[in-house]
């Protein structure tokens, strides 16, 4: 028995060798239908659909996006759904850089799309592949608007001082180089699910968002108004990631480019695919580490005590910048799983009103919850970020011609 699909948002995620999708009532939050293709443009691609409860896989080559929603348009159709024909309000896209150009999210136009191939220098791996699957969506769906939600969007207004590096001012211009943070959809959400869970105004809270996930970036958020992140103009600076380095010294670059010879294309892979947990120890996965780490592995015991010495210096930096902090919190697979994490990030800030329980700390739930101690004065919490509802919602209100935040 297929589920009503009138009024539903299809949200799709494109990025270079894989599309994430869901199909959900931006409303009531009911998920229809969700998958994933793999490995897109490689021998061994797949993809996975799950629907009315039952998943299912085809392993076929998937040269391109095109191909990808071809597969899962035929998924969809064989579980009941017939995309073109489903009633949906909107298709949302992920898309990862809106530059200096977008900063809400925007119905597509062929304008917008024009504007966000000018902006993908500043970030080419993903805006192409978000834009292919803009490209796809408008061609496979005429009738459904598609309306692109900016992984920036969240920080277009960082105070000058946050957003600004200090390099020659000429050059920074030119080049648009500043700090547009990421994965904003998820510090948004998240921390509006924490006003909600304190039952306090949003404007009244001074938050830290830890997302920690693959790609992993803080914020800290004055009266609503985020005023610093960790990633910087692209999703590589900041906090260590699963395979990014985030922070390192400029001058790195320039040695290994000078001494070691690296091309452009070569540091790029270095800093994003073979850095961060996997270049340290050689697994990206938490759950890998922390096993390593209890049968006494010392490579992966150091790649945890980078990870964690990183993420103590933002939370610190964090602190210091809002002056007061109400709430922080822990969200994505690593920041809503890993109990060690969330316990050693914050381990011995007694002195800052910070006490973690330990009990409710190892407690595991996909629920909003408090894991602070009744008398910390500082509410660290676990909030389950949900980055598809959110574009769903934001892209239905936009198709409706609302404006939304
Ligand atoms: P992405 O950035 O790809 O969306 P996620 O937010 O899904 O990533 O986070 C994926 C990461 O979460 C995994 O690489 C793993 O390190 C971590 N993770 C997921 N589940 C657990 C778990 N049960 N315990 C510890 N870590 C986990």
């Amino acid at each position: 028995m297929s589920t009503s699909t009138d009024g539903a948002v299809l949200v799709l995620n494109a990025g270079s060798s894989s599309l994430k999708y869901q199909l959900l009532h931006p409303d009531t939050t009911e998920v229809i239908a969700e998958g994933i293709a793999e490995r897109i443009g490689e021998d061994e691609s797949s993809i996975t659909h799950e629907q009315n409860g039952e998943s299912s896989t085809r392993t076929e080559p998937l040269d391109d996006i095109s191909a990808a929603l071809d597969a899962a348009s035929e998924m969809f159709a064989a579980a009941g759904t017939d995309l073109a024909d489903a009633g949906l309000s909107a298709v949302g896209h992920r898309v990862v850089h809106g530059g200096r150009s977008f900063f809400h999210p925007t119905l597509v136009t062929d304008e917008v799309v024009s504007e966000i191939s000018r902006i993908s220098t500043l970030a080419p791996l993903h805006n192409k592949a978000n834009l292919a699957g803009i490209e796809v969506a408008r061609k496979k769906l005429p009738d459904v608007p598609s309306v692109a939600v900016f992984d920036t969007a969240f920080f277009h207004d960082l105070p000058d001082e946050a957003a600004t590096y200090a390099i020659d001012r000429g050059v920074a211009h030119l080049h648009a180089v500043r700090r547009y943070g990421f994965h904003g959809t998820s510090h948004q959400y998240v921390s509006g699910k924490v006003a909600e869970f304190l039952g306090r105004e949003y404007n009244d809270l001074n938050q830290i968002v830890l997302h920690l996930g693959n790609g992993a970036s803080a914020s800290a958020i004055d009266h609503g108004e985020p005023i610093d992140t960790s990633m910087g103009m692209t999703p590589l600076e900041g906090l260590v990631m699963g395979t990014r380095s985030g922070d390192i010294d400029p001058g790195v670059l320039l040695h290994l480019s000078r001494v070691a010879k690296l091309s452009n294309d070569q540091l790029d892979t270095l800093l994003n695919k073979n850095s961060g947990l996997k270049g340290l120890c050689g697994d990206n996965d938490f759950r890998t580490i922390t096993a390593r780490m209890d049968s006494g592995d010392e490579n992966a015991k150091r790649a945890y005590k980078v990870y964690i010495h990183r993420l103590r210096r933002y939370i610190g930096a964090y602190m210091i910048e809002l002056g007061n902090v109400d709430a922080i919190t822990f969200t994505a697979g690593v920041g809503e799983n890993a109990d060690n994490v969330r316990r050693d990030a914050l381990a011995g800030l007694e002195n800052y009103g910070i006490v973690i329980d330990d009990e409710r700390n190892s407690l595991r739930s996909k629920q909003a919850r408090r894991i602070s101690t009744d008398s910390s004065t500082v509410d660290v919490l676990v909030v389950p970020t949900n980055e598809e509802l959110a574009i769903a919602r934001q892209a239905a209100a936009v198709a409706r011609g609302e404006q939304p935040e």
